[in-house]
Parts: C-alpha cells; structure tokens; sequence
C-alpha cells in the first residue's frame, strides 16, 4: 500500500519536472529548416509494370508515399509536400512550368518555406531547372531531384538522391546559388547541367565547369562561394504559355527545309543545334539568315555536348544578325530565348548580351 503511495508520488513528480523540461524532440524540429516537396512525377516516383522485367509507369507514387520512404529524411527538416504534376517529364510543358514557378514564388514570399525541393522525371529535369532559374526571384534554395531507377526497383536511387536533394536544400550554405539539381551525390548548377547517359544512375554532368558541390549523408560541400548574378532574371509572361522556339539539328547533307518549316510554323526564334561549334551547311547557313531578315530569332548552338559557341568564328554572325548560345546547349538555349521574346528582347545585340550574361 506504502509502495503505491510512493509510486504515485514520484510519478507526478516526474511529471511536474518533465513539463519544465521541453521535449528534446519537438524542440529540434521546429528548429529544422522548413523545405516544402513538390513532386511532377518521373521515374522518381515509378511504379513496376507487368510489360516486362524493367518496364514502369513513371509519375504513380505521390509526393507524400516519396517522402515516407525515405529513412531519417523527417530528421533533417520539417516536410511538406505537394502534388504539382503526375507526368514523365518527357510530357513537361509551359503549364506545368508556369504553376511550379508561381507556387515557388508565393511560397517565398509568403514565408510558407525556407527552400523547395521538386522530385522530376530526369528526361527534361535540366531544362525545367534552367527555366525556374531564370523567373524565381528569391536567394533560397531550389533543388531540382530526379532518379534513373522506379522506386519499385532493386537498388532503387530515387530515396537516396531525395535524401540527398533534402539535405542540400536544409543547408545553409545552398542560399544565394540558384536552382541546383541533386543527383548521386552531386550538386549541380541548373545552367551548366545536362543528361548524358540514358540509363546510368552517374548522368548529369557539367561539362564546362564540373559540379558546383557533393553530397553525402553526412554533408554537403560546395566548392566555390555562393555567385548568383541577378542580371539573368526575368518575368514571367501572364498566360501559361511561352512564345514558339523551334530547334533544328543539323547534320551532313543538311539542306534548309527544317528551317524554312519553322519559319511557315510562325516560330518566333530559330536555335541551330549545330555541327561543330555552332555550324551548318551553306544551304541551312541562307535559310536562317531568311530567318534573321524577318525578324526571327536566329541562335547558334551546338550539337557537340561541350565547350563554347563563340561568334564570327567560320560564321559571320554580325553580318547575318546571328547571335551565339556560348555554353547554353540548344534545348537551354530555347528557353532563354523564349523568356527574352517574351520579355520583349529580340535584338540581336541585346539577346546575345542576354545569353552572356553569367560570363
Ligand atoms: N522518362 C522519365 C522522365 O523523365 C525518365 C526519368 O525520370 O528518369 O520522367
């Protein structure tokens, strides 16, 4: 009887003593940075199918099943998640990317969230990367995470790249760097990155500049401080849509009717994804300086996966009024040139000033 006494007395001291003490638990994760998860779909988020062995639906697993399966994720900030988008990002369009880039906005300013982090299929992952780069206006963190494997897959990457996507976007070190992508364990710019292996898991790379940073489970390093000119910003046009750029990619025995098809489409801008640095047949060479005449936006890039296009090298650019996408690949070289149309930009002395803005 004696001992239930006690008992009950040393309960409700314990009680009384731990309602002094804050709960450790509670306490650390409101501390914890706020990163808010929007998903669009892709790989990342696949599902096996009964096709084949390695067939999958990508987009089938929601943004909160994403986040769930993920070991310790819940330690490092407070989630919370939103569907945006179920698609492969093969299917990615000016819609999608308009409700990402205003939802992004509101949430910083709003105060909703310290960084986001967008779970994306990997095939045009770089290409929406570069786009929100160039209309958020915050120094918060963006990271772009996709997976090259379903998440019903043995060895599946997609948890540990979104661990990884998470952690950089928590860090304190990511402000002021733009949109980065976060995948197998490195940190990438969104101008610089590309996809360029279609299976392996090892397939954004950088090639001019290499990565920006890498990442472990225990920590991220960047290895320059934060350099984020704001000279590169531009507003979103009202409507969900961005003016007609079309991509023409050249080749031997190249004649000029892509061209002259993209000229009878209305396109507004015209990028060569060129031999070379930058370069095409004398054919192709006439038909966009029929282009450039009418005031059609002619850019030169470059098939090559590498280096710089630079101007009035074999071409001459001043002459035909051709402006040159520098390290821009031509799939970023579209969307830039589409935000600068539809900014009112298309002289060809100010876009080329555009698109050589980082350098
Ligand atoms: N087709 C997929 C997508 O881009 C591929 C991937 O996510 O890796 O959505």
């Amino acid at each position: 009887m004696r001992h239930a006494v006690y008992a009950r007395y040393f309960a409700t001291l314990l009680f009384l003593v731990s309602a002094l003490i804050p709960p450790a638990a509670f306490a650390a994760d409101t501390a914890l940075p706020r990163v808010a998860v929007l998903a669009t779909g892709g790989t990342i988020a696949g599902q096996a199918d009964a096709r084949a062995a390695n067939a999958y639906n990508a987009g089938a697993v929601g943004a909160q099943q994403l986040v769930q399966a993920v070991p310790g994720i819940e330690k490092l900030a407070q989630l919370s998640t939103e569907q945006v988008a179920s698609i492969g990002s093969q299917d990615m369009n000016d819609k999608v990317w308009f409700a990402l880039a205003r939802r992004i906005q509101q949430i910083f300013d709003r105060n909703e969230a310290d960084a986001v982090v967008i779970t994306h299929g990997t095939d045009t992952l770089e290409e929406t990367a570069f786009f929100l780069d160039n209309v958020l206006h915050t120094d918060k963190p963006v990271v772009l995470v996709g997976s090259m494997r379903p998440s019903t897959a043995t060895s599946a990457d997609g948890p540990s790249n979104l661990y990884e996507a998470v952690e950089v976007a928590a860090s304190p070190s990511a402000r002021g760097r733009g949109v980065m992508v976060v995948l197998n364990d490195t940190i990438q710019s969104a101008r610089a990155t590309t996809k360029t292996n279609t299976t392996s898991v090892q397939t954004f790379v950088s090639p001019n500049s290499g990565p920006i940073g890498y990442v472990d489970p225990a920590s991220v390093r960047f290895l320059a401080p934060a350099f984020q000119p704001d000279s590169h910003k531009y507003t979103l046009p009202s409507g969900e849509a961005l003016p007609r750029v079309a991509i023409v990619y050249s080749h031997a025995n190249m004649d000029g009717v892509e061209i002259d098809s993209a000229i009878a489409s209305k396109a507004k801008g015209i990028v060569l994804a060129g031999v070379g640095d930058g370069n095409t047949s004398k054919t192709a060479l006439d038909a966009l300086e029929r282009a450039a005449k009418q005031g059609i936006v002619v850019v030169r890039a470059s098939r090559v996966g590498s280096g710089f296009v630079n101007r009035n090298v074999e071409v001459n650019d001043d002459q035909n009024g051709f402006v040159v996408s520098l390290d821009l690949n031509a799939q970023k070289a579209r969307i830039l040139t589409q935000l600068l149309i539809a900014n009112g930009i298309t002289a060809p002395a100010q876009v080329q000033k555009a698109f050589a803005a980082t350098w």
